[in-house]
């Protein structure tokens, strides 16, 4: 089957030319053809809390099903449904219902976002179900389903300990909701956490002598940066800023939250209530609390801030598969598994394939 593009995102560059597809897998690309738009690697998002009227604490399969159609539609092909800190009745089930298969885009395990954050932090996240570091209830959480990534704040006691549970466990940490130092943030650095979430968002801010784990990841080029990029939770500068010192290890991430891909309305974000008002997301107290905002829009946000969009794609792309360390999604390369966007000249989705096949056409 041919794609009918005019070009294809391979290695980070346009090629021109058509891409093949055999088989669920990637047959050939700069094939001679006159085609329209381009295929780019499926998106790869590594927090969405819920999407399309689904909250992830507390979906069952059809759940799940409703929402991954829905994420195709805005390009993403691979995900990982992240569960926010809440009570451990409550986060088992969730965890263990995660399906590992499931209609629409790969699932690629859970992100657990807490329970192990920094009261002072916390943002939306239950203040009540956050915990200090407990190895006993992270060995009960990993046992419940497949976790793949772990936002903790370092500077807990005991946290350091965790980490090393976690990387012996193959689960990929990233540091959040935290009031670390510079110095706790370059301790867990040192021990092997390559990533931060939200960065800026939920974090000691940088300042000049107090520069916190923005300055200690900002300056550390083996850290990756997950940066929600919705023109909201970061000044537009701020973006041009992370780029200009982390392009190339910059990740988008949406942070969806269930009322994303609805509109305006009032939503659940686990057990707290959330109103979308102008696509943005806040709880009662008027704290932003995740975000309405979708993968292609982060991609079209980075591009208006001057970024190429090879690269701005690459954020959405490879730069999160090498932060999860896998490399099985985010590239489009002969031999590779067909997750495949079509964008049009104004970077719409026009087509979403998972495995070859084609699953939302517009
Ligand atoms: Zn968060």
């Amino acid at each position: 089957m041919r794609l009918g593009v005019e070009a294809a995102l391979v290695e980070g560059r346009l090629l021109p030319g058509d891409v093949a597809i055999d088989d669920g897998r990637i047959q050939a690309v700069g094939l001679d053809g006159v085609g329209r738009g381009i295929a780019v690697p499926g998106f790869v998002d590594l927090q969405v809390n819920g999407f399309a009227g689904v909250d992830f604490l507390g979906a069952d399969a059809d759940g799940f099903a409703a929402a991954g159609e829905a994420l195709l539609e805005t390009g993403v092909t691979a995900y990982l449904p992240t569960l926010i800190t809440s009570d451990e009745t409550d986060l088992l089930p969730a965890i263990a219902s995660v399906p590992m298969r499931a209609p629409g885009p790969r699932i690629l395990g859970v992100h657990l976002e807490g329970p192990f954050l920094s009261p002072a932090r916390l943002g939306t996240h239950r203040l009540a179900a956050r915990r200090d570091p407990d190895p006993a209830l992270l060995e009960r959480l990993l046992a419940a389903g497949r976790v793949r990534l772990v936002t903790l704040a370092p500077e807990l006691p005991g946290a350091l300990e965790l980490v090393d549970l976690l990387h012996g466990r193959g689960v990929v940490v990233s540091l959040g909701h935290s009031n670390a130092t510079a110095a706790e943030a370059h301790a867990a650095f040192d021990r092997g956490v390559r990533a931060v979430t939200h960065v800026f968002n939920a974090m000691r801010p940088l300042a000049h002598r107090d520069p916190g784990i923005v300055g200690a990841a900002l300056v550390r080029p083996d850290v990756f940066l997950q940066a929600i990029v919705d023109g909201v939770h970061l000044d537009p500068d701020i973006v041009r800023l992370l780029w200009r010192v982390g392009a190339g290890r910059l990740s988008l991430v949406t942070d969806a939250i269930a009322g994303a891909g609805l509109g305006d309305g009032t939503y659940a974000l686990g057990e707290i209530e959330i109103v979308v008002a102008d696509d943005v997301v806040r709880s009662e107290d008027g704290m932003l609390a995740g975000s309405a905002l979708t993968m292609i829009e982060a991609v079209r946000n980075l591009v208006a801030v001057d970024v190429p969009l090879e690269r701005a794609l690459e954020a959405a792309t490879s730069v999160p598969a090498r932060l999860l360390g896998d490399t099985t999604v985010g590239r489009l390369a002969p031999g590779g598994p067909a997750d495949v966007v079509v964008l049009d000249d104004t970077l719409e989705v026009v087509r979403t394939l998972v495995g070859g096949e084609s699953l939302v056409a517009g």
